[in-house]
């Protein structure tokens, strides 16, 4: 029910409604970083509004909000972070609020800069899309046996670089590396098979010690929010590095991230069930209840100087494994969590090719180029072409979105 109305003029269909309420890490020119609230086309400058005494019933020092990254406030824990939401929540939707008068307090996202919101501690993907693994395995290996053995049974992953991971905004340079061409010896080139994987991370927002296992009735309570994240590939250096030990550097030269975190308790609304799970899974790794969430997701490619084409329309509730069962086996040898550790989901295809949450699947391999909009054919990502992805929550009225992550990939250096 959208009963809430805020007095910030808020356009219809924006991600950042007053049902979102996301944190993110801004600055203005000569300022230094802080922690800020989107709300519509605009920033709350959470640090202000807690040196004016706005947050003083919750006992917080104002300094935490000055700071370069969300850490230190995401560690006092979910029942001050959610406080401080829902307070300003009723400060911006209260008619009569004080902040009415400082209109220094909201400032527009143009005139912001966005910075990477947490200092990342370790990073792990996971490959938890059926459909994705599926392709993935029939174009890399064989169509009859796409799924390893092991696929159905535990929620797959790696642990990535966390020092690549960059916001929003920063371009990238095509990577150069070792290749193997089917008819010659390996090969030193910039990657012919540049891609995009659409995929989303969320942050941990609670630690445990070495030796602690997290069940998954207790693993959302570790998880701080979500974000859109672009786990960049270069496909023709990962086929020809990855066997056996996974993932290298056809991953880890970058990965973009969106800029506001949008809170689990933010998604709420938007639980639905998770897909069917055969055969049943271990027990450590049954759940109840609805531990999947109803996000819309859609990535473009924009050429340079032209327009963009949207390429895939995906959602959040086709994967297989929850992040729930994810935080559930992470931890289940004993494996500690910090916060600001990012896990991102794996690339999250559905059931169609206008669904695949990749090039490597949307042109089989290269096989099947896709025209865009403009007229251009694209089997992989050009050079000065733009991946741009979104996402977004909607229900009964209200909407809670995730706004853009986007990125140039430059030409190799
Ligand atoms: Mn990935």
């Amino acid at each position: 029910m959208n009963t809430l109305k805020t007095w910030v003029n808020v356009p219809e269909n924006s991600d950042f409604s007053i049902y979102n309420l996301p944190f993110g890490i801004f600055s203005l020119k000569n300022k230094k970083r802080r922690i800020g609230i989107a709300i519509g086309t605009q920033i709350l400058d959470v640090y202000a509004l807690s040196k004016l005494g706005h947050l003083k019933e919750l006992s917080i020092d104002s300094k935490v909000f000055k700071n370069k990254y969300l850490n230190d406030f995401i560690s006092l824990g979910k029942e001050k972070t959610n406080a401080v939401r829902l307070k300003v929540q009723e400060l911006l939707s209260d008619k009569d609020s004080p902040l009415r008068e400082l209109s220094s307090l909201l400032i527009k996202q143009e005139d912001a800069t966005m910075h990477l919101p947490v200092k990342i501690g370790d990073y792990t993907d996971f490959y938890s899309s059926i459909e994705h693994a599926t392709n993935v395995g029939s174009l890399f290996r064989d169509p009859d046996n796409a799924l390893m053995p092991n696929w159905r049974h535990l929620p797959v992953g790696y642990h990535g670089r966390s020092s690549s991971i960059i916001v929003t905004g920063v371009d990238i340079h095509r990577p150069k590396g070792q290749t193997k061409p089917a008819d010659s010896a390996p090969i030193y080139q910039a990657s012919q098979r540049m891609d995009f994987e659409l995929e989303m991370g969320y942050i941990i927002g609670k630690k445990t010690k070495l030796g602690d296992t997290v069940t998954t009735d207790e693993a959302e309570e570790y998880i701080f929010g979500k974000v859109l994240f672009n786990d960049w590939t270069a496909r023709d250096i990962q086929v020809w590095e990855y066997i056996p030990l996974g993932p290298f550097l056809g991953k880890n030269f970058a990965s973009s991230i969106s800029p506001w975190i949008v809170t689990l308790e933010a998604l709420e609304p938007f639980r639905v069930e998770t897909p069917e799970q055969k055969p049943t899974v271990l027990p450590y790794l049954q759940t109840t209840g609805l531990k999947n969430y109803n996000i819309n997701l859609e990535v473009a490619i924009q050429p340079q100087d032209s327009k963009e084409s949207i390429v895939c329309k995906s959602n959040f509730k086709y994967m297989y494994w929850s992040m729930a069962q994810q935080i559930a086996h992470h931890t289940v040898n004993g494996c500690n969590l910090n916060v600001g550790d990012m896990m991102a989901s794996g690339t999250i295809s559905g059931k169609t090719t206008d669904s695949y949450g990749s090039m490597l699947e949307i042109s089989k391999a290269g096989k099947q180029p896709i025209t865009l909009d403009d007229g251009e054919k694209r089997s992989f990502i050009h050079d000065y072409d733009t991946v741009i992805m979104r996402g977004f929550c909607e229900k009964d009225g209200i909407r809670v979105g995730f706004g853009e992550v986007k990125g140039m990939v430059l030409p190799a250096l």
